[in-house]
């Protein structure tokens, strides 16, 4: 049994001894500090329809547009076709699956229901960030290194999304070491609306049978990352969690972009603390393209014209991204037979300045 797992079962099965004592979900929640819902109430009240999938393990909340999946002690959901990670496994009473307050606040809601972003504000710059570089190659699998592919596929990413109408910075553009702290930094620095960073994954192990990208975004407040065995959980807030909701929906739609693009499995959007997330005061995500401990993943990470599709794809989820967090576009009016405008808006930030005609005298 692996580690993760372990570490899972020992807390569904402490969660279900707190239930089965006679404690209410609200009692259970003193457990791990954490209140638990039960999934078909939150639903209802959500305006989303419960029925079994497997009586008792997996359960779909759904309505016209929304498709929920949850499965009994697991901390992967999956939201409208998308796997993300939750910070807390879903649990069990009696035949009733809870879900963590927690999740619902992190994880669910802010991709459901989108709050309305009051600083919403026109995406002109991105930072790009290529793993490793120098020194440090990143995952070294027969002869090639990961640091070789992270750079090729953040040249290619900027030129299409130069094409596209963005500004772009690179955290190197060379084989050069680049310290993780100076990444986020530069982000900072030059004012950028976003940042990415691209990696490569492999197995510990070289375990040759894992495949398909993963996207992180910051670890919410007082959970533990997805890889981490559920340690870190007392970590604090980092400047990354000021917008963790806007890195979860950029995470989700660069995921789901890679996914059906691509073609490939999906291995979620999950949740870490690295350092070059946590620093940055932008929406920010790391995306693992694919595992080079893959024979054929590798082959395609190693090919410009599949690069070449990734960043494609990668353009897809930030402009998908954008659309949804972008303030309306401005109002255009006819260039003859303006119409008088009463109350003009008040502000505007983005790049498009509007021009208000002047008042009749
Ligand atoms: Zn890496």
């Amino acid at each position: 049994m692996s580690k993760r797992f372990a570490w899972l079962k020992k807390f569904a099965l402490l969660l279900e001894l707190c239930l089965a004592s006679g404690l209410s979900p609200a009692h259970a929640a003193g457990f791990n500090g954490q209140s638990y819902v039960p999934l078909a109430d939150w639903a209802r009240a959500s305006g989303l329809k419960c029925f079994w999938l497997k009586r008792g393990d997996e359960i779909v909340a759904t309505n016209r547009t929304t498709r929920l999946v949850f499965d009994k002690y697991s901390r992967m959901a999956e939201v409208n076709g998308i796997n993300v990670a939750l910070s807390f496994p879903v649990a069990a009473d009696r035949g009733t699956l809870l879900i963590a307050q927690m999740d619902l606040n992190t994880a669910i809601r802010p991709l459901l229901f989108l709050p309305r972003f009051t600083d919403a504000k026109r995406i002109t710059t991105i930072c790009l960030d290529p793993g490793h570089g120098g020194k440090d190659t990143g995952n070294h699998t027969f002869w090639h290194s990961e640091k070789t592919y992270t750079l090729a596929l953040a040249l290619e990413l900027r030129d299409q999304l130069q094409k596209a109408g963005f500004n772009i910075i690179l955290t190197r553009s060379k084989d050069t070491y680049v310290e993780l702290p100076d990444r986020p930094a530069l982000a900072n620095r030059r004012g950028a609306d976003l940042f990415v960073s691209l990696h490569f994954n492999a197995t510990p192990t070289g375990k040759d049978d894992v495949e398909g990208p993963q996207t992180y975004c910051i670890t919410p407040v007082g959970a533990s990352s997805t890889d981490a065995q559920g340690e870190g959980a007392n970590f604090g807030a980092t400047a990354a969690n000021r917008c963790e909701n806007k890195s979860l929906l950029l995470a989700y739609q660069m995921q789901k972009s890679l996914v059906q693009s691509l073609r490939v499995p999906d291995r979620g959007v999950r949740r870490a603390r690295y350092a070059v997330l946590r620093d940055a005061m932008m929406p920010a995500i790391l995306i693992e393209g694919g595992y080079m401990t893959h024979p054929v993943e590798r082959k395609k990470i190693y090919d410009a014209a599949y690069r070449r599709q990734m960043a494609q794809a990668m353009v897809k989820g930030i402009l998908a991204y954008q659309r949804l967090v972008s303030p309306p576009p401005p109002p255009t009016w006819p260039t003859t037979n303006r119409p008088v405008v009463k109350n003009p808006p008040a502000t505007w930030t983005g790049t498009n300045k509007v021009s208000i005609p002047k008042r009749a005298p």
